[in-house]
């Protein structure tokens, strides 16, 4: 351990990628104080399985990252259930909901996201979900129990992966996106077409440019349907609302911290404050020390910056600059994405409906930028290969 290393670190957060920081201090030789706090009742846990396997077998321990005898055997401390409520930036302390203070040597902000409201009439009736958290995937599971017809608000990852569950459940589902294809902001056209399609042909009732007015009650105040932009009413008793999701960046807003779409980091992941670093969904990495500030919402993400950050803080900087890459799991169909497509101005695309193959590779100029796949994903692994070795320095 460097001497230079902090006598403690402290995260705010205690999911994917505070639990990655914590092992990857120790597993490098951090011999300080860990401390995760977060405000779940869980240990750390995974998430993308509560959008796919968990609904179907609803197995909470197959979701922790690590079990508590491994925090316990690596002195890394967890506080669960507690809410950080503010961070005093000279003193170099955090204070909990409750009024306990505990101070850090480093403090890092892993503190996620969460998913964005709508203001529309209705939605805080009983039976409107949204899914996040562990307890939210609960209640989702125990409404489709009950449910019939579910009405999806949003047609990105998490509202077409629901919108798979459900249908293997036996429920009806009607999914309502404004934007006009799915997936918009993260997939080629290419890709949502391909997705529309098969959603399709699943029995999925799918409305795009579709916009929702309010969210109707019956007479015991639980959902009866959706009004939707043009005046069609669509029967539902249940609603998922998948709209997206907002960093949580509040604390640091209020410490102070430069907030730009999240926590504004340089590329080795420090906020404006040099003894506070932001790593995860809540963070806006600068990729390179000339490159773009992304905030990115991906398992791929919160990890490999938390590793970066764990070599910085061990007296091992290096400027983050990984590719990206990400999944999603919809029925039959493995979505695979490799690079990040902003700015592309060419695509060539590959496909074999018989087997539900698709590949779309996209260029910015000559440079292959990112590549979709869909059930390849040996194609998938060779994409990231290639895309790596690009981002890496000369
Ligand atoms: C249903 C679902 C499916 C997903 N599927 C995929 C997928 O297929 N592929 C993929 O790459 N990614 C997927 N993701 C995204 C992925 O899970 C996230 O990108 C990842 O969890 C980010 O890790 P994080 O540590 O930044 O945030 P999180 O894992 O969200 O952890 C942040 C924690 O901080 C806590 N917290 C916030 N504020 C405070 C505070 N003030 N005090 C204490 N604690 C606080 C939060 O409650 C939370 O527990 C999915 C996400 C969801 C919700």
């Amino acid at each position: 351990m460097s001497e230079n290393a902090p006598d403690s670190v402290v995260a705010i957060g205690a999911g994917q990628a505070a639990s990655q920081l914590a092992i990857s201090l120790r597993q490098g030789g951090y011999a300080g104080r860990i401390v995760l706090i977060g405000d779940e009742p869980f240990l750390p846990y995974s998430r993308p399985p509560l959008s796919k396997a968990y609904f179907k077998d609803g197995q909470p321990e197959r979701l922790l990252l690590r079990k508590q005898d491994f925090y316990d055997k690596n002195a890394i401390e967890i506080r669960t259930s507690a809410r950080v409520v503010s961070i005093d930036r000279d003193a170099r302390q955090i204070r909990l909901a409750g009024g306990e203070v505990v101070d850090y040597g480093h403090l890092v902000l892993a503190t996620g996201a969460r998913n964005r409201v709508l203001s529309i009439p209705g939605a805080d009736l009983a039976g409107v979900l949204m899914l996040r958290g562990l307890q939210d995937a609960d209640r989702m599971r125990s409404l489709a129990g009950s449910a019939r017809h579910v009405a999806i608000i949003g047609g990105g990852f998490i509202g077409l992966e629901a919108a798979a569950v459900f249908r293997a459940a036996g429920l009806r589902g009607t999914l309502l996106e404004a934007a006009g294809r799915l997936m918009a902001r993260a997939v080629s056209p290419q890709v949502s077409d391909h997705f529309l399609s098969l959603h399709r042909a699943a029995g999925a009732d799918i409305h795009l440019q579709e916009t929702v007015r309010r969210i109707l009650p019956d007479a015991g105040g639980k959902v009866a349907g959706v009004e939707l932009g043009c005046g069609t009413i669509v029967d539902a008793d249940a609603v998922l609302i998948a709209a997206g999701i907002v960093p949580n960046d509040d604390l640091a807003r209020d410490a102070g911290l430069r907030i730009d779409n999240g926590i504004v980091t340089d590329c080795f992941l420090a906020t404006s404050d040099p003894a506070i670093s932001a790593i995860g969904d809540c963070a806006n990495v600068q990729h390179g020390p000339d490159g773009p500030h992304l905030r990115l919402e991906s398992v791929q993400a919160a990890v490999d910056q938390a590793k970066n950050l764990a070599a910085r803080l061990l007296g091992q900087p290096e400027p983050y600059r990984k590719s990206a890459w990400f999944w999603s799991d919809q029925g039959t169909a493995k979505l695979q994405i490799a690079g990040l497509r902003h700015g592309a101005d060419r695509f060539d695309t590959g496909a074999d409906p018989d087997a539900g193959k698709l590949i779309v590779r996209s260029y910015r100029g000559d440079r292959l930028v990112c590549v979709e796949t869909v059930n390849m994903p040996a194609e998938h692994m060779r994409a990231r290969r290639d895309l790596e070795s690009e981002t890496a320095p000369a």
